[in-house]
């Protein structure tokens, strides 16, 4: 469904070229939960970009479902990472002037056309931010919030789209151990309940261990 051929990726320093991503292939096959695990700096973010179209790959291609994904126009790559792909980055990136409501609608609303279909995901988003135990929360600001609440603010943000594939870099980077576990059973409960995909990325062992299958970045390349 989303598959990675030989991606190469390198970037020009002021003097040298570094590079990053040797040569990478990966097959996602749809509703499967995978990790890619490697130390800091071994490109795993780098990796996690280029799968979701934010950023091109030196060489090598991005296929989803059979489309190569760096080929598109610019108007078809828009829509896949806005329809197809989910993001979940480690620093929230909630916007703090607006309330957790508006923050988990503003992607959609941005897309959608009539105002039935606004009432519609206003509902989804109070279904789904009640799910993972935000039911209070839904006119509060970012900065109201702990850093566990804004992660799943964060999550229901990038499901609400209902997107194919989530992607995830370093979810729980920013949270303690206790909160980083809940916000992975949720990626989890997620996961089962949805047949969605997901790809997590993290430097931390027993989190990546949670994943269906673990791969390790190493040099540039991946093994199993
Ligand atoms: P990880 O997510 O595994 O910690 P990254 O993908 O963030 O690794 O980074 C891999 C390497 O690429 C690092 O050495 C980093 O400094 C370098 N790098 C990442 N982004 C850029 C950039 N925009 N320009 C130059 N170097 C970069």
């Amino acid at each position: 469904m989303l598959e990675a051929r030989n991606i190469h990726k390198a970037y020009q320093d002021s003097n040298k070229k570094v590079s990053v991503l040797k040569g990478v292939d990966l097959k996602i096959e749809r509703g499967k939960f995978i990790s890619i695990v490697g130390p800091s700096g071994a490109g795993k973010s780098t990796l996690l970009h280029i799968l979701g179209g934010l950023d091109n790959p030196t060489s090598g291609h991005v296929l989803f479902e059979g489309k190569d994904v760096y080929s598109l126009t610019d108007l078809s790559l828009c829509r896949f990472r806005n329809q197809a792909i989910g993001f979940v980055f480690q620093f929230y990136h909630l916007l703090s002037e607006f309330t957790v409501l508006e923050n988990v609608l503003m992607p959609v609303w941005i897309g959608s056309d009539s105002s039935l279909n606004r009432q519609q995901l206003n509902e989804e988003a109070r279904i789904l931010l009640r799910h993972v135990g935000l039911r209070e929360r839904l006119e509060h600001f970012p900065g109201e919030l702990s850093g566990g609440e804004q992660q799943r603010v964060a999550l229901v943000r990038a499901l609400i789209g209902k997107p194919a594939v989530l992607l995830c870099d370093e979810p729980t980077g920013n949270l303690d151990s206790k909160t980083g576990n809940e916000i992975v059973a949720l990626i989890q409960k997620m996961h089962r309940e949805n047949q969605m995909t997901v790809v997590l990325v993290t430097h931390n062992m027993e989190l990546a261990g949670l994943a269906e299958k673990v791969y390790h970045l190493k040099d540039g390349m991946l093994a199993n």
